[in-house]
């Protein structure tokens, strides 16, 4: 399979490069060149004039982009000259109602649509190990499994269009509460006066085990949030997990509720581009 990638960023340029890896990427597009060319010297393939220009050369196309409006307009970008039966398989984070939007933009070309977002970080990117939820035609997904089993450790099929979003919103806000409480307890451990890199190795094969005590925890420690994972992103997905909530049962999400005023504070401090373990900042503070 022909497989384009349109997107370079902290998750596209991994992935992009496990599909080189397994001998299937063939061509790329970013909207800042150089990070296209970069990633053209390095692996050989071809930096595409425009996403259409990409998406007449492939049979999946991989987006990798930030917010919903992206996904859009590069779905109608790609409409103006993708072929029909082609596949286009959005890695994105954003709503379910934008995955169907996208979907429609592509069937009118008779091209197909996949959500896939993923999870598992730029760690996961980078060893083609992503969690992806898809939602779509299921056997418009089977003929790309292969394919995404180059960057994905495990695919899982939800349901039809937006389901992989949706499925994705659930775990955004799971992660949420996950980040917060990691954060809270690392700076209470530290409170207590504790050796935190004991307390962390024999909590990391407990019950309390989680990625983020595993991945991120030594940011926390370090006081230094690399990407990783933007705060503005997450902040982005959690806005989307209350919308979808309110659309729903009209219920609230306290966890979503608490760690966007987190956010808020940290964007308006100026730590909206670092990783979201920067919740410590705050956490920390209230231990001072
Ligand atoms: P990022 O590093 O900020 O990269 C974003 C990419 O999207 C850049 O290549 C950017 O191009 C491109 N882009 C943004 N708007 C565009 C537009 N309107 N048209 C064309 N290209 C556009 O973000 P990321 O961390 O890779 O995340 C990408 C997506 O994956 C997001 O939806 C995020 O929520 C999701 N995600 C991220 C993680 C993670 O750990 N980072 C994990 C799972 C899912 P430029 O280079 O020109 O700016």
């Amino acid at each position: 399979m022909k497989v384009g990638v349109i997107g370079l960023g902290a998750m596209g340029v991994p992935m992009a490069r496990n599909f080189h890896k397994h001998g299937l990427l063939q061509v790329v597009w970013n909207r800042t060149r150089k990070r296209a060319e970069a990633l053209a010297a390095e692996t050989g393939v071809r930096v595409a004039e425009s996403p259409v220009d990409l998406a007449r050369e492939c049979e999946l196309i991989i987006t990798c982009v930030s917010r919903d409006q992206d996904v859009l307009d590069v779905a109608a970008q790609i409409a103006t000259g993708i072929r029909a039966n082609s596949i286009v398989a959005d890695t994105s984070t954003v709503s379910a109602a934008t995955a169907r939007q996208a979907a429609a933009i592509l069937g009118q070309r008779e091209a197909h649509f996949l959500d896939c977002p993923v999870s598992g970080g730029t760690e996961g990117a980078i060893k083609g190990t992503l969690a992806m939820m898809v939602g779509g035609d299921e056997q418009v997904f089977e003929r790309t499994r292969l394919a995404l089993s180059a960057i994905a450790g495990k695919v899982v099929h939800i349901g039809p269009v937006g389901s992989g979003q949706a499925c994705k919103a659930v775990n955004q806000l799971m992660i949420a509460g996950v980040y917060e409480a990691v954060a809270e307890a690392i700076a209470f451990g530290q409170s207590l006066g504790l050796d935190m890199q004991r307390v962390i190795e024999v909590l990391s094969t407990g019950a309390a085990a989680s990625w983020v005590l595993t991945n991120r925890s030594g940011n926390m420690l370090a006081m230094n949030f690399p990407l990783g994972f933007k705060v503005a992103l997450h902040q982005k997905d959690l806005e989307i997990c209350r919308a979808m909530a309110k659309d729903a049962d009209g219920a609230t999400l306290p966890v979503a509720d608490r760690m966007l005023a987190h956010y808020q504070k940290l964007m308006r401090r100026g730590y909206g581009d670092e990783d979201v373990s920067a919740v410590f900042r705050l956490k920390r503070e209230e231990h001072k």
